[in-house]
């Protein structure tokens, strides 16, 4: 059996090798290393592939967030609606830019923010609400649009892990004002390094956030709005052009695989993941949930299977994040769903054999 990884990056890139390898020295031997045609190009590509109007290169997932809400004009003494179950880059941003997370507790089946619990926390204050399609699966936006919209709330999607991802026949990121992609090389659509986007369909504010990520401004040295550094690489865009052409066929390996799991784990009393039957997930993470994770986690750690705990601790309690903080207790769904989520190896090369292995693993953990 070959090593199993958490996510093969490299043997991904094996596969394409040639085109990457030949896309990489093109851009390389071209001298335009920052922004440019491959930028231009890459954002055309995937205002195409979401069916969105606009899309805004950048240079990461956590900047996405924050130039969408730059540009949306949050500042000191607002407040965002969000998860505090999620990677912190969410409430990271928000704080960075002097507002307040304001979290929502989850769905205990979908681990996404519960849009019938977001009523109760929208303030005079309130100037986003921040859903994370998390793993991989659609928020159910309709709920959560018609709360917002009723309150003329702008919602910016958390799409980093869901790229691909449909709600009601809908691609993800589109729906809401703007929507925040993540091209870490562990994501679906993975870069070889750091890169961002940005969408939306609001001419606007696109503009605005082509200013915002190059210093504010249009014209060289001419600064209209306050910006930051958050370019695009060439090289990242030229590489992430090859690997989109892909991304619908990985995105049919993950889920085979995730069918593939949801076999193996049907005798064992195992809950795995819930497929909501109003999108399409896209199984970034594969996560299943165990009352005695420990037990699983040390057997895991012994026979050296990776595995991630997407997130252990809840960002309500994280001590970075205390001054926005809410005690224990506050969002038990999202406190219990910390205690017990596992996630498993996930990615387009695994095979069958590592997924029997992994999956007989856990079940003769939890049966000691
Ligand atoms: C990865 C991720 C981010 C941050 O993206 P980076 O590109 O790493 O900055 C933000 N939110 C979620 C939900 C993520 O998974």
């Amino acid at each position: 059996m070959k090593p199993i990884q958490m996510v093969d990056v490299v043997g991904q890139y094996k596969k394409i090798k040639k085109e990457i390898d030949e896309t990489a020295l093109r851009v390389i031997e071209s001298g335009q290393y920052i922004l440019g045609k491959e930028v231009s190009e890459f954002e055309n590509e995937i205002a195409g592939y979401l069916s969105v109007k606009h899309a805004v290169g950048c240079a990461s997932g956590t900047d996405a967030l924050m130039v969408a809400m730059m540009a949306l004009g949050i500042g000191q003494g607002d407040e965002v609606i969000t998860t505090p179950f999620t990677f912190a880059a969410t409430t990271e941003t928000i704080i960075l830019l002097g507002a307040k997370p304001v979290y929502v507790d989850i769905d205990p089946a979908t681990y996404n923010i519960d849009p019938l619990k977001i009523e109760a926390a929208i303030t005079k204050k309130t100037k986003a609400v921040i859903p994370v399609h998390l793993y991989g699966q659609s928020v159910d936006m309709d709920p959560l649009m018609k709360i917002a919209d009723s309150h003329r709330i702008p919602v910016i999607e958390d799409m980093c892990q869901a790229i691909g991802a449909d709600y009601k026949g809908r691609k993800v990121g589109g729906i809401g004002a703007i929507g925040c992609i993540s091209f870490f090389p562990s994501k679906n659509l993975g870069a070889f390094g750091d890169a961002g986007m940005i969408v939306t369909n609001d001419t606007e504010l696109a503009e605005k956030m082509h200013m915002i990520v190059v210093h504010g401004s249009r014209m060289r040295y001419k600064h209209e709005i306050i910006g930051v550094n958050s370019r695009l690489d060439a090289l990242q865009a030229a590489l992430l052009r090859v690997k989109l052409r892909y991304l619908d066929k990985w995105i049919d390996a993950r889920r085979m695989a995730a069918e593939e799991y949801n076999r193996l784990f049907k005798s064992a009393d195992i809950q795995t993941p819930f497929e909501v039957s109003y999108g399409r997930h896209v199984y970034h993470q594969y996560t299943i949930r165990l009352k005695n994770r420990s037990q699983a986690v040390q057997s895991l750690n012994e026979k050296k299977i990776p595995y991630g705990i997407y997130y252990p601790i809840p960002l309500h309690l994280q001590d970075a994040y205390k001054a926005a903080g809410r005690p224990k207790g506050t969002f038990p769904v999202t406190e219990k769903a910390s205690d017990e989520v596992l996630s498993l190896p996930m990615h387009t090369e695994l095979d069958k054999e590592q997924q029997e292995y992994i999956v007989q693993s856990i079940i003769e953990a939890i049966k000691k």
